[in-house]
C-alpha cells in the first residue's frame, strides 16, 4: 500500500480562505480581528515564528501588534504589558511566544493572559475547559492536526487513536480532542514498555516526540492514518519528522509529510482562534 499524502500546505490555504470569509464578515460590522504577539529576548527561532504569525495576520487582513521586549525585561513589566493588552479592545487574541527567559515564570505568564484572549489555549482555565468538553480555544498544533484528519476524510469515531507524547502543547490536548471526537485514545510516553505493541494497533497514530524518524513502517498498522507532528533539523540542514516517512508511507493509509504537513496548520489555527475570539467578543 502507498499512503495518501495529506498535503498540509494545500489544506492550510483552504482553511485560511474559510476563516477569511468570517474575518471579512466581522470587518463589515466594523470589527477588525486583532492579535498581539509578545516576544521577550532574541531567540532566533522564536523571532522567525513570531514573524510568520504577524505575516499571516497581514495576509488575511487581520490587525496585529508585534511587541518585542528586551531579554532583561522583568516579570512584573511583562505581566503589566499583558494586563494592558487584556484590556485593549482592539486586541482579541494575545500570546507570549515561549520559551521566555529563565528569570520569568512561564506559568505566571500563561495564567495572566485573559482566558477570553488566550488563543494558544494554554491558560489552565482553557485547558480545564477542553478536558470538561466545553472547549473555548484548542491549542493550535493539535487543532491543526485534527483539522488535517477531518479534511482528509479519516474516520475518527470508534477508532483506536494512539498519541505518542504527553506535552501540554501537543500530546495531551491532542488526546483530548481525539477523545472528544469519540476515538478510543491511548497516550504513550518515553516510559511506555513495548511501544510498537501500541503503535501497531493504532488506526490513527499521532507522533509528537521530537525524536527523528523513531516510528518506522514495521511499527504501523496497514492502512492507518499517521500524523507526524515532529520537526527536527538534521545535520545536513534538512527537516525531518518523528516518523520515518519512506518506510511508513508504504504501510500507512494516510500520512503527513515533514515539512508540509502539520507545520503549515499551526499558524492557520492561530488565525482561526483569533477570529473566533473576535466573534465571541462581538457576541456572535
Ligand atoms: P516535548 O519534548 O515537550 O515532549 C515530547 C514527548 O515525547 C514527551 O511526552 C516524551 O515522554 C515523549 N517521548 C520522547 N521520546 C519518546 C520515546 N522514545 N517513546 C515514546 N515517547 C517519547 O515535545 P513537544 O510536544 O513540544 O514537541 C514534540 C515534537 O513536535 C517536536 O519535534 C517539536 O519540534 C514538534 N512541534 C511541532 C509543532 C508544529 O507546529 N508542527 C509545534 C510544536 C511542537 P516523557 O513525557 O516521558 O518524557
Amino acid at each position: 500500500m502507498t499512503a495518501r499524502i495529506i498535503d498540509g500546505k494545500a489544506i492550510a490555504q483552504e482553511v485560511r480562505a474559510e476563516w477569511k470569509v468570517r474575518a471579512d464578515a466581522l470587518k463589515e460590522r466594523g470589527i477588525s480581528p486583532g492579535l498581539a504577539v509578545i516576544i521577550v529576548g532574541e531567540d532566533p527561532a522564536s523571532r522567525v515564528y513570531v514573524g510568520n504569525k504577524v505575516k499571516a495576520c497581514a495576509e488575511l487582513g487581520l490587525y496585529s501588534e508585534h511587541i518585542a521586549l528586551p531579554a532583561d525585561t522583568s516579570e512584573a513589566a511583562l505581566l503589566a504589558k499583558i494586563a494592558e493588552l487584556n484590556a485593549d479592545p482592539k486586541i482579541h487574541g494575545l500570546l507570549v511566544q515561549l520559551p521566555v527567559p529563565r528569570h520569568i515564570d512561564s506559568s505566571k505568564v500563561i495564567e495572566a493572559i485573559s482566558p477570553e484572549k488566550d488563543v494558544d489555549g494554554f491558560n489552565p482555565i482553557n485547558v480545564g475547559a477542553l478536558s470538561t468538553g466545553n472547549m473555548r480555544f484548542a491549542p493550535c498544533t493539535p487543532f491543526g492536526a485534527m483539522t488535517l484528519l477531518e479534511k482528509a476524510g479519516v474516520p475518527i469515531e470508534g477508532k483506536h487513536a494512539v498519541v505518542i507524547g504527553r506535552s501540554n502543547i501537543v500530546g495531551k490536548p491532542m488526546a483530548m480532542l481525539l477523545l472528544q471526537a469519540n476515538a478510543t485514545v491511548t497516550i504513550c510516553t518515553s516510559k511506555t514498555v513495548d511501544l510498537a505493541k501500541f503503535t501497531r494497533d493504532a488506526d490513527i497514530l499521532v507522533v509528537a516526540t521530537g525524536k527523528p524518524k523513531m516510528i518506522t513502517g514495521d511499527m504501523i498498522k496497514p492502512g492507518a492514518a499517521v500524523i507526524d507532528v515532529g520537526i527536527n533539523r538534521m545535520a545536513d540542514g534538512k527537516l525531518c519528522g518523528d516518523v520515518d516517512f519512506e518506510s511508513a508511507k508504504e504501510v500507512a493509509g494516510w500520512i503527513t509529510p515533514v515539512p508540509g504537513g502539520v507545520g503549515p496548520m499551526t499558524i492557520t489555527m492561530l488565525i482561526a482562534n483569533t477570529v473566533q475570539a473576535a466573534e465571541r467578543a462581538a457576541g456572535l
